[in-house]
């Protein structure tokens, strides 16, 4: 399986606490986006123990990232932050790796669908409790949504199954 890289914007780091040993990285401007207490004792340990490792966009990845959103029109929606947080994205695939962008912000998302990004939202849809199904990995049992579409796990590689469950049974 392709090693997959993690890019945080600040949605991800304020959502979800539990990250893992993968390669999850952000941006410099994305910290000083993290006001709440919690999140920012969060993040601090996980930036001592490199859970959560720092890197900059190159010129040339922000200046495609400018001009793609100028044409979706998607620019006047995006903060310069968010713009960073893609053009990071873009560099890492640039250089053949594999990113996976953790956000929640629908602008971000439809960005990175135009420049065919794969990205995650760290809230759990709201539909999966309607639908009553998970999608569970059978190697380290990490919950995805019902509507996640590789079969392999992030974190361990091990199949993805489809696990039926009770009504408001919580995730
Ligand atoms: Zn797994």
């Amino acid at each position: 399986m392709e090693k997959k890289i993690f890019v945080l914007d600040a949605s991800a780091i304020i959502g979800s606490h539990n990250f893992h040993d993968s390669d999850n990285f952000t941006i410099n401007e994305v910290i000083s986006e993290i006001k709440d207490f919690k999140s920012k004792l969060f993040l601090q340990s996980a930036l001592e123990e490199r859970r959560i490792k720092l890197d900059e966009p190159d010129e040339e990845d922000l200046r495609k990232v400018e001009s793609i959103t100028k044409s979706s029109g998607d620019i006047l929606r995006l903060s310069e932050v968010d713009r960073k947080v893609i053009a990071l994205a873009l560099k890492f695939r640039r250089k053949g790796l594999s990113p996976v962008v953790l956000t929640d912000d629908y602008t971000m998302q439809n960005t990175l669908k135009i420049i065919k990004i794969p990205f995650k939202s760290i809230l759990t849809p709201g539909i999966e409790e309607i639908l009553n199904w998970i999608k569970i990995c059978k190697g380290c049992k990490k919950k995805y949504p019902s509507d996640y579409k590789f079969d392999e796990c992030e974190i361990c590689g091990s199949r993805i199954i489809k696990r039926k469950i009770k009504k408001n049974n919580s995730l």
